[in-house]
């Protein structure tokens, strides 16, 4: 059977598309003609269009299930408009209004519904659908932020792990699981929580070629955010995220006493103006929102040119959501950010004080550096940070700022040898703070414990300080010559990558930032 022409009628006549974008096609012809899908796509790749169109082409109402309560309204509204007929059943509406739904549910008014998931697992809800099966039909389900079953993940929710109940009671429905978290053990998971086994995968690349990378250090930010808004995007709208909501109140009148349109967003503020804000931004030109993290989930403005960070991000997932906020309409757009040690230290000192337990204090500080490597990198931007989701890009995009200007370097290929094996001697069974004190020569409990003060590489490093080598490590570790075990402790360990380089064949050159006193120069170990 296929389904193309109708598709491409729905297409254009209600979405007002003209053509599909990256594997919509294949997924929407999967799901409408049954299948289930498990669709990973980065933000704004056009996820929705996925389970909507088929939700049109097949007879009955779609349920969506989604756990972002702003998030529904805005599909919703935005649905509405174009003429479909489309509600959400969450914890915003009062009894008569969720009553209205559901007579329009049962009368077969509805083409899709979002409904947030406690909702769904109601016993309730549960029969509800059943009576739509019976009486309509059901077109399928779709699960939305599928991620979400993800213990490990930062928007784990317990309900997700019993959507299984679906594939229970309704085994003929096609389900449709989309999320943009790549990361494969992630993936894994949903497979696994989600009795996706027999889906079929649509893995879409997560490069965005359009974004052009740049990171600098910190040295007198404002004046740097200044030149750069100046140079390159003076009428523009963008995003400039900071860590705190002072800090986003001061850049914010900072930046209107300088003749920018600029309106703070953060959670402090009160629900109207946020509201407010967020309408001037999507709706008015050339605005600028400085904002926490509070701001960008479900934001769906193509034409954003710029994403500024002026505080480091917490991890590469979140710096890679935030800066994927910009270009969502494929022209270009600059995502560029200054970091300086006193971030790092601040965002430690926040994750150290959080109530997490401590095996996930670890995962964040770990997460925070595979950022900082990334920083510190000195090859394409794009070929790192898709290298981090298991992607791989040749590199050389010749628009982010390494591939424009290469950045001064040391040689060190020493030290990357000294380094790596050390990782090697100590079994790759350590993280960098155990493996930093025995290139030290430290004596510590550890060092004791393992007997590595008997290891030929103890204590062959004191040429680089504490700091030096934590540099090394993760720039090792951000151009793929170690890997991290983020689950395991933080354990280092070698891949294929580290064989030249302990052979000596081949040489490795790092930032400047890290660079040691004076020259390392005692005997390598092999
Ligand atoms: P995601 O949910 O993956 O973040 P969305 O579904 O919100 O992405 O889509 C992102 C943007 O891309 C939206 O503005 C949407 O209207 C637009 N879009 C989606 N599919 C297409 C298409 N085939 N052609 C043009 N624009 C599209
Ligand atoms: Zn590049």
């Amino acid at each position: 059977m296929t389904i193309s022409p109708a598709a491409q009628r729905i297409l254009q006549e209600v979405f007002g598309y003209t053509a599909f974008r990256g594997k919509q096609q294949a997924i929407i012809e999967h799901v409408a003609t049954g299948g289930d899908a498990l669709v990973l796509m980065p933000t704004g790749g056009g996820k929705s269009l996925c389970y909507q169109l088929p939700a049109l082409l097949r007879p009955g109402v779609a349920i969506v299930i989604s756990p972002l309560i702003a998030l529904m309204q805005d599909q919703v509204e935005a649905l509405t408009q174009l003429g479909v007929q489309a509600e959400f059943l969450n914890s915003s509406l009062d009894a008569n209004a969720a009553r209205a739904v559901s007579s329009r549910l049962l009368q077969g008014e509805l083409k899709l519904l979002y409904v947030a998931p406690e909702r769904l697992l109601t016993n309730s809800f549960l029969n509800l659908l059943e009576r739509l099966q019976a009486q309509h039909g059901l077109a399928l389900f779709a699960i939305d932020e599928a991620h979400c079953v993800s213990q490990w993940g930062h928007d784990f929710r317990p309900e997700y792990r019993k959507l299984t109940v679906l594939h229970q009671r309704f085994p003929s429905v096609p389900r449709i699981a989309l999320t943009a978290t790549a990361d494969a053990p992630t993936r894994a998971e949903i497979v696994e929580r989600l009795a996706l086994e027999n889906a079929q995968q649509f893995i879409a690349s997560f490069d965005r070629p359009n974004i052009c990378y740049r990171v600098a250090i910190k040295r007198n930010p404002r004046q740097q955010l200044q030149t750069f808004l100046e140079t390159e995007h003076a009428h523009d709208a963008g995003i400039i995220y900071c860590l705190s909501r002072k800090k986003v109140e001061e850049t914010a009148a900072w930046l209107q006493t300088r003749g920018w349109d600029a309106l703070p967003y953060h959670a402090g503020l009160d629900a109207t103006t946020r509201h407010q804000h967020q309408r001037r931004f999507l709706r008015e030109e050339g605005i600028i929102m400085v904002a926490t993290v509070a701001f960008g989930m479900g934001i769906d403005k193509p034409n954003v040119r710029f994403v500024a960070h002026l505080d480091l991000p917490k991890s590469m997932e979140s710096y890679y959501q935030e800066t994927g906020r910009g270009g969502r309409d494929g022209l270009p757009a600059t995502a560029w950010m200054v970091y300086g040690l006193g971030d790092v230290v601040s965002l430690r000192q926040m994750m150290d004080a959080g109530d997490a337990p401590e095996e996930r204090k670890l995962v964040e500080r770990q997460k925070l550096d595979a950022l900082l490597g990334f920083c510190e990198s000195t090859t394409c931007r794009h070929q790192t940070i898709l290298r981090y989701f298991g992607e791989a890009h040749p590199g050389d995009c010749g628009q982010c700022d390494n591939c424009l200007n290469p950045v001064e370097t040391w040689d060190a290929t020493e030290a990357a040898r000294m380094a790596l094996s050390c990782v090697y001697r100590c079994g790759q069974r350590f993280g960098t703070g155990h493996l930093i004190d025995v290139l030290l020569g430290k004596q510590t409990a550890q060092v004791e414990k393992f007997q590595h003060q008997r290891l030929s590489t103890y204590g062959i490093g004191k040429a680089l300080t504490a700091q030096q080598w934590s540099s090394v490590y993760r720039q090792l570790v951000a151009t793929g010559v170690l890997q991290v075990q983020m689950e395991a402790f933080g354990r280092l360990s070698l891949t294929e990558a580290a064989r030249p380089i302990l052979r000596g064949e081949q040489r490795v050159f790092l930032r400047h930032d890290a660079q040691p006193a004076k020259p390392v120069t005692s005997r390598p170990e092999r």
